[in-house]
Formats: C-alpha cells, structure tokens, sequence
C-alpha cells in the first residue's frame, strides 16, 4: 500500500512537474516576443535631435529620424 502511494505520488510531481515547466515555457516566449516588439526605445533624429520611440523612427541609411522631412523621403 505505502510503496503504491509512493508510486502514485511520483507519478503526479513528475506529470505536474512536465505541465507546469511546458505551460510555463509557453507563456515566457511570447512574452519576451512581445516585450521586443513593443520596446519604446527613444532613439534621437539625426537631423533635428528630437527624440522618437524607435517603433516610429524612419531608419535612413542606418540613421535614425523623426519624420520623412527629416529623412529626406518624399
Ligand atoms: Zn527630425
């Protein structure tokens, strides 16, 4: 009896065990997905030294700008 409880118990810390890492692995990836899609880094506009999140920044030839003015884009 004891050792069949021994046995069940075993059997639930490795079935909870396997669930809590696989569920928990599942949610920390779209985090961290999520947490580089959404980063508000500032990044300043080469032209006029205002300072957009890089989300909204126009990226010119490596360079960094506000608006399409500052980049030179029609
Ligand atoms: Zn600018």
């Amino acid at each position: 009896m004891i050792f069949k409880l021994l046995v069940f118990g075993v059997v639930v810390f490795i079935v909870y065990t396997l669930f809590f890492k696989t569920s928990r692995g599942k949610v920390e990836q779209p985090k961290k997905r999520d947490k580089k899609q959404d980063s508000d880094t500032m990044v300043e506009c080469a032209n006029c030294s205002v300072f957009v999140s890089e989300s909204e920044a126009i990226i010119k030839d490596g360079k960094f700008y506000c608006s399409k003015e500052c980049a030179g884009v029609k």
